[in-house]
């Protein structure tokens, strides 16, 4: 692996991206914003048509890339498929992982989209990047090592700051019955930017039983979630038809976004 990937300094658009969301991605908000999309009247779309949402997007949280998100989406699918071929299930996951950005597309501001996720309600450790900008929020200082929270609650039951991961989580979960993506995947796509968590190995007490298999699942997953330059830009035909089949297999019904 690059060990120069996800370097992060001041003074670059990431450290704005962060400084905002930390000053502003309080326990409150998160809860609103949590209620504010539980009911799913955005807009009906297809799969597909949310990865053609991202096709002029580039993500502005992460400083290793400069490409639309579509295409990271399908770098990171074949990825996947080169260790895992027929595990087209797998595939999916690595083409849709990133598909709750559509938020963009409803007026979020990327700090309410992108970036790595933390728990409110709880002390921030001191591992969340750009760790400096958490004492502009207002709920700093303010609870304790497990806050709101009971050890072993469960990772389900912590508020995270929201973004793609927990909304394209939503709308996966409430669509339940109209694609055939599986629970366990569910999770990894939940909690992929939960690096404090899952690389840097903080709000351990409050996992629960399963919740090992989660992160095993997110950091196995997390291998091939990676900009890597060496990777063309470049998609064929042929590539974007192979996906294209599986996501008519995998996503045949219009959802509810
Ligand atoms: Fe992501
Ligand atoms: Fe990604």
């Amino acid at each position: 692996m690059n060990t120069s990937l996800r370097v992060y300094e001041t003074d670059t658009p990431q450290h704005k991206l962060y400084s905002d969301m930390h000053r502003n991605q309080t326990l409150d908000y998160v809860l609103d914003k949590k209620e504010k999309y539980s009911s799913l009247n955005n807009k009906k779309m297809y799969m597909k048509d949310a990865l053609a949402a991202l096709d002029t997007f580039v993500d502005p949280s992460d400083p290793d890339l400069d490409e639309e998100n579509s295409i990271h989406a399908y770098q990171t699918a074949e990825r996947i498929r080169r260790i895992h071929p027929l595990n087209k299930e797998l595939q999916l996951v690595g083409l849709i992982h990133d598909l709750g950005k559509v938020l963009f597309t409803f007026g979020e501001p990327d700090w309410a989209v992108v970036g790595d996720t933390y728990v409110v309600g709880c002390d921030f450790p001191k591992s969340i990047v750009y760790y400096e900008t958490m004492k502009e929020n207002s709920d700093f200082d303010k609870y304790d090592k497990n806050g709101i929270y009971s050890e072993k609650c469960g990772l389900e039951n912590l508020n995270i700051s929201f973004g793609h991961d927990e909304y394209l989580y939503q709308v996966l979960k409430q669509n339940e019955g109209k694609h055939k993506i599986s629970k366990p995947n569910l999770d990894v796509i939940r909690y992929h930017s939960f690096y404090p968590w899952h690389t840097s190995g903080e709000y351990k007490q409050f996992m629960r039983d399963g919740d090992q298999v989660i992160l095993k699942n997110v950091n196995y997953f997390n291998n091939f979630d990676l900009y890597s330059k060496e990777d063309s830009p470049d998609i064929s035909d042929e590539i974007k038809e192979y996906y294209s089949q599986i996501l008519d297999e995998y996503f045949p019904e219009i959802l509810q976004w």
